[in-house]
């Protein structure tokens, strides 16, 4: 049986509209996968150092048989296909990163995978464009959706390509 499971995508370095729908159109083609729905794409400040360029942000729904460690795995394989190097900078720019939002309803607490995804309870690039393609899901440990999109004050999202 499939699960559902969603991913976050971002850039903010070498035309990131196109990184992000590049991101997409490898999503789109992994094994054993259909992608149920993609969000807008969104601009975005920049979490941690301001003096980088701002970010792109979108969320898929993915209906998938793959493990969560098969996925995670060609994510980052995705990552390294559009030049992502891991320089070990954790607020630094970056040409691409994809994250595993929700596996399902699965709490997962490895070394390597940490589902749902750490922080994406609080952080607008993320719930926002998940609100619109899943509605208002709950997260497991964080509650719905849009309790946790009401806590977010003064978000600086701005829609630049309507999903
Ligand atoms: P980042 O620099 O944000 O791309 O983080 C990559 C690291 O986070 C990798 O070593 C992953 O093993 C780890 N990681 C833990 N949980 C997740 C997740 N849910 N999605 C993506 N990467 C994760």
């Amino acid at each position: 049986m499939t699960i559902r499971v969603y991913v976050g995508i971002g850039s903010n370095l070498n035309d990131p509209v196109a990184q992000v729908k590049e991101a997409i159109e490898e999503l789109e083609v992994l094994p054993d996968t259909i992608m149920e729905a993609c969000s807008s794409l969104y601009s975005c400040k920049p979490m941690g150092p301001q003096d980088q360029p701002d970010f792109v942000n979108a969320v898929v729904a993915l209906d998938t048989l793959l493990s969560p460690a098969d996925l995670l795995q060609r994510l980052q394989r995705i990552e390294e296909l559009q030049g992502r190097e891991r320089d070990g900078e954790k607020w630094g720019p970056r040409i691409l990163d994809l994250d595993l939002l929700m596996y399902g309803k699965k709490v997962i607490d490895t070394d390597e995978l940490k589902v749902p995804h750490p922080g994406m309870h609080e952080r607008d690039f993320v719930i926002i464009p998940l609100a619109e393609i899943a509605g208002n899901i709950s997260i497991p440990g964080h509650g719905l959706l849009t309790t946790l999109i009401n806590k977010v004050e003064n978000h600086s999202l701005k829609k630049l390509i309507t999903g």
